[in-house]
């Protein structure tokens, strides 16, 4: 029997993060077979080389593109999803999957849906139907309309995705892939973690607690980087609990957060806030559990540490609007307002955990509904 050939197209930790299990899953099931196709940041090394994670983990990366254009401005990120397209063509026309399978809301999601519709090949869309700031909200549901199956991580997202017109036979709720690899980690203990290969530094003190960092440009708010992040780097200063801090992905105003993280900590010199490019994601969801806090505009804040309870601090409006559990207390981008909210949240310490995005089966469902359904019209219709 012939397989159904899956097309994935992932550009970035976050991506791979919920495609990981949708992998697994499909290796193991008879009907389907995948064709893996690394796409931008990946690929560079400034953001961690994420692409060796993928080959580690023992999946086949069929192709490689190259489309990332350096300035991480609004020009650039706009000539990379263009580039994104003219590749894509090629390899899904060769190709010729029967799916293809694309990602979240980044601008190579945007590229992958464009391109599989123009070919006439059906759009499998994980996690659509969610509510942001940031470009990605646009993406989002602009990618909605290009889809043909949709893979909601919550019943209010699978809902949103009716609402835009989606066909409901196609729409699905099974909860969100990177859940999964969250509710299977088995936890170790902070000694193990903080002394791991990947983390340690002779300045961390392993059983000392300590709060985690991640603040991405919010591609709307172009030019404001640069102050936004100053202000959450004077409030962990004044905080002074040993820090863990990712630099920012390569969204437009990624480099005027850069330039503030290095200016910063050339001034102050500070010995308790470590810098990382990537930290491998089994090693990542053991600091989201350990950590006192979580503080930035990560996904990771909202989809994910609700599951351990960890006290989030969500700064601006890169989030806003998305479903969340209690853990988490949204602030401006003041220093002050960063700093109250961050010892309000370290004092309140663990919050009960709630399951908001899924069981954690979500890779082994996505895959189970791409073997077995039928009936897809390339040409869609609105449905109202
Ligand atoms: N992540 C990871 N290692 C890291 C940082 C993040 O594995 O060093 C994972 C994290 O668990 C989450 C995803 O990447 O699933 C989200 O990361 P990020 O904040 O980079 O992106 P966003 O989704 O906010 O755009």
């Amino acid at each position: 029997m012939k397989k159904k050939r899956i097309c994935i197209v992932t550009a970035n930790r976050a991506e791979y993060s919920r495609v990981k299990t949708v992998l697994e899953a499909i290796s193991k099931n008879q009907k389907l077979e995948y064709i893996l196709i690394v796409i931008g940041s990946h690929l560079l090394r400034k953001y961690g080389n994420t692409y060796r994670e993928i080959e580690r983990d023992g999946f086949t990366i069929h192709e490689r593109i190259y489309n990332t254009i350096e300035g991480e401005n609004p020009v650039t990120m706009a000539k990379s999803a263009g580039f994104a397209i003219i590749e894509l063509a090629t390899l899904l026309d060769s190709y010729k999957p029967d799916f293809v399978v694309v990602l979240t809301d980044r601008y190579e999601t945007l590229s992958a849906a464009v391109t599989a519709a123009f070919l006439n090949i059906p759009v499998a869309h994980i996690q659509g139907g969610e509510v942001t700031g940031t470009i990605d909200e646009s993406i989002r549901h602009a990618v909605t309309k290009f889809a043909h199956v949709h893979f909601a991580a919550s019943e209010a997202s699978r809902q949103r995705i009716i609402k835009l017109g989606e066909t409901p036979e196609f729409v699905f709720n099974v909860g969100c892939p990177a859940t999964d690899l969250l509710l299977r980690a088995k936890i170790l203990r902070q000694k193990e973690v903080l002394t791991n290969e990947e983390i340690k530094n002779p300045h961390i003190k392993a059983n000392d607690p300590f709060i985690v960092v991640l603040q991405h440009p919010v591609t709307t708010e172009f030019g404001e980087g640069y102050s936004q992040i100053e202000e959450t780097l004077y409030a962990i200063k004044d905080f002074g609990m040993q820090t863990i801090m990712l630099w920012p992905n390569v969204d437009a105003g990624s480099e005027h957060i850069v330039t503030a993280i290095r200016r910063f900590l050339e001034e102050y010199r500070l010995r308790n806030i470590f810098m990382y490019r990537h930290i491998t994601n089994s090693l990542f969801i053991q600091l989201l559990y350990h950590c006192k806090c979580l503080i930035g505009n990560s996904s990771s804040g909202i989809r994910e540490s609700c599951y351990f309870g960890t006290p989030v601090v969500n700064i601006g409006t890169r989030q806003h609007g998305r479903e969340r559990g209690k853990n988490v207390v949204d602030v401006g981008y003041g220093r002050h307002l960063i700093l109250k909210a961050i010892k309000k949240q370290v004092s309140h310490g663990r919050y009960p955990r709630e399951n908001v995005f899924g069981k954690g089966d979500a890779g082994r469902k996505i895959a189970d509904i791409l073997s077995t359904i039928n009936g897809i019209k390339v040409q869609k219709i609105i449905t109202y």
